[in-house]
């Protein structure tokens, strides 16, 4: 549930549906809280229309914040798939791991020096709209805006991993340790720390009738703690996939169907057989296709002795396919994205084996475990 609405500097961005929720909800705790005890003694709508304005201004802070993020990964030759803007703030959605702890560093850092250059930009202009004698209604939001960006920053600067504060506090570590799983795994601890520390703080403030900080405690500690944990394995399986080709995982001898076959003989004659979840289709060992459970379970009972695969099975135009030189961790990429549970690995246009999600797991496991 979201919209993309279009590119910025070439990386696109999503606003996601929370996010409405998230410029109501800053609106109205501006307009009944902060605004009123801030500038006193102005009308209700006056109140409304600083809130919607500040909340604009904060999400655009927010956005300005996480393009400087992809701006450099982008420019150091990391891809970046895209920008999500949602109600807890933004994500920059950077495909690969940075190869080396300096760019990592500068990567995380951007942020924050961002948004202090932000406040400082909004509250020179605060100033000079002072000196003009300018609406409140401009000069509110500015005030707010230089706030809102110095907290960002400063908030983004916890050592708590994956805010950026805990992607210098690993590059730090990474540099000095040599070891990226190493210095992972401390900067998730903090980071899983602090957020359990944000979510008791945040019952705290409910217990004390705080309501809507004490939510906003919780909700973004729960979010910060989700980040850190897939952050974390996320890390780990590209650390550990590191140069592992498809090649060398593959399954070589695949047992393939002819496109002719019944369905009802595939059934008897392989799936029964073989624990697999599919198998690739073929006509004068030529790959025409996958035919999975999936493709299977479409097909009425009774009509199994009348159909044939190459008419149920997913054909390869529609298929997405490894090559053998592929590394291990793009082929788990393409088939999470796809939800996909298996690639045939064509080379040459023959088809030359199998890889499964299963293979590329079980090759995550022993090189874990045996890296101790
Ligand atoms: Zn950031």
């Amino acid at each position: 549930m979201s919209i993309r609405i279009g590119r910025l500097l070439g990386v696109p961005l999503i606003l996601h549906y929370t996010l409405i929720l998230g410029v109501l909800l800053i609106t109205w705790t501006l307009t009944v809280g902060y605004l009123p005890s801030e500038y006193p003694g102005l009308a209700s709508a006056t109140y409304w229309l600083i809130g919607a304005i500040a909340a604009i201004v904060l999400f655009t802070s927010v956005l300005i914040h996480e393009l400087a993020h992809s701006y450099i990964a982008k420019k150091s030759g990391l891809p970046v798939r895209r920008i999500v803007l949602f109600i807890f703030g933004g994500v920059s959605e950077i495909e690969e791991e940075p190869k080396e702890a300096n760019l990592e560093f500068k990567m995380a850092l951007a942020g924050p020096l961002t948004s202090f250059g932000i406040a400082l930009v909004l509250w020179l202009f605060q100033y000079g709209a002072l000196a003009l004698r300018a609406s409140v209604v401009i000069v509110a939001p500015l005030e707010y805006g230089a706030y809102i960006n110095v907290l960002l920053g400063g908030f983004n600067l916890v050592p708590a991993f994956p805010l950026d504060g805990g992607r210098i506090l690993r590059a730090g570590i990474w540099r000095w340790k040599k070891d990226l799983i190493k210095a992972t795994r401390i900067a998730t601890r903090v980071g899983v720390v602090f957020a359990y520390l944000m979510i008791f703080g945040g019952f705290m403030f409910l217990i004390g009738g705080v309501f809507i900080s004490g939510l906003w405690f919780i909700l973004i500690g729960w979010f910060l703690k989700n980040g850190a944990e897939s952050s974390y394995r996320q890390t780990i399986i590209s650390e550990a996939l590191t140069g592992v080709s498809i090649r060398e995982i593959m399954t070589r001898d695949v047992h393939t169907v002819d496109a002719d076959t019944s369905v009802k003989d595939v059934v008897e004659t392989h799936f029964t057989q073989y624990k697999h979840g599919g198998f690739p289709v073929e006509k004068d060992s030529r790959l025409l296709g996958l035919v999975t459970l999936e493709d299977i379970r479409k097909i009425p009972r009774e009509k199994w002795q009348e159909t044939k695969v190459g008419d149920v099975m997913t054909p390869c135009e529609k298929l997405k396919c490894a090559s053998p030189d592929e590394l291990a961790v793009d082929a788990l990429m393409k088939m999470s994205k796809q939800e996909i549970g298996r690639l045939p690995v064509q080379e040459d246009g023959k088809l030359v084996g199998i890889v499964t999600r299963g293979d590329i797991l079980h090759t995550i496991r022993v090189r874990t475990e045996l890296k101790g």
